[in-house]
């Protein structure tokens, strides 16, 4: 059973505040400057089912691998599966992009710069086309919002209404994929797939 009191709270510049798992396996509490000790150790007492269900899930994976083979067949996948959808959330938004590359990474599932360089995680061929999506629109609307304040949120939801029940299935699938992939300890690939 895990002792809520000794759980570290990460105090940053945020406005919300929950339990994360780190990458070493650690329970922290993520919560915003200004928010009272108590409030944040009742709510990870609250949710210690949560915490042990995550720690036991993990110690489970990390024992799974992907193959070299697997993972090339994420990145075939990727290449065709993609550039498409991009395209067809891109003319929606009525957004540009200068280049769609596919990486095996093991902290996001999609990114984007400010010269417009979108990249995506293979992994997202292992989620549901609607999830695949969700990411896309995510990565593209930080065309028009290279944050995510309110108004990212707002471009987003007016193409993508049920963008959070979206999110929500990679927030509780996601990580169990990217664990995998670190487990792996295969090579760093980065494949470009798409360029103006
Ligand atoms: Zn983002």
């Amino acid at each position: 059973m895990i002792d809520i009191n000794t759980i570290p709270i990460i105090r940053e510049r945020r406005r919300t505040y929950g339990l994360k798992i780190t990458d070493d396996g650690q329970v922290v509490i993520k919560a915003p400057l200004k928010i009272a000790e108590r409030t944040l150790r009742e709510f990870a007492a609250k949710h210690t089912d949560w915490i042990e269900k995550q720690l036991a899930a993990r110690a489970k994976f990390v024992t799974d691998k992907f193959t070299a083979e697997e993972m090339e067949n994420l990145f075939r996948l990727s290449a065709t599966d993609i550039p498409p959808r991009v395209a067809m959330w891109a003319e929606k938004l009525a957004v540009t992009y200068s280049k769609v590359a596919i990486r095996n990474m093991v902290h996001n599932y999609g990114s984007c710069t400010a010269k417009g360089k979108l990249t995506f995680n293979c992994l997202l061929m292992l989620c549901p086309p609607e999830v695949v999506d969700c990411i896309v629109v995510h990565e593209l609307c930080h065309r028009l919002q290279m944050n995510h304040s309110e108004k990212f949120y707002h471009e987003i939801l007016r193409v993508m209404p049920n963008y959070y029940s979206r999110r929500d299935w990679l927030r509780e699938h996601g990580d169990y994929y990217l664990h995998k992939l670190k487990a792996s300890n295969l090579s760093q690939k980065q494949i470009v797939v798409w360029e103006k």
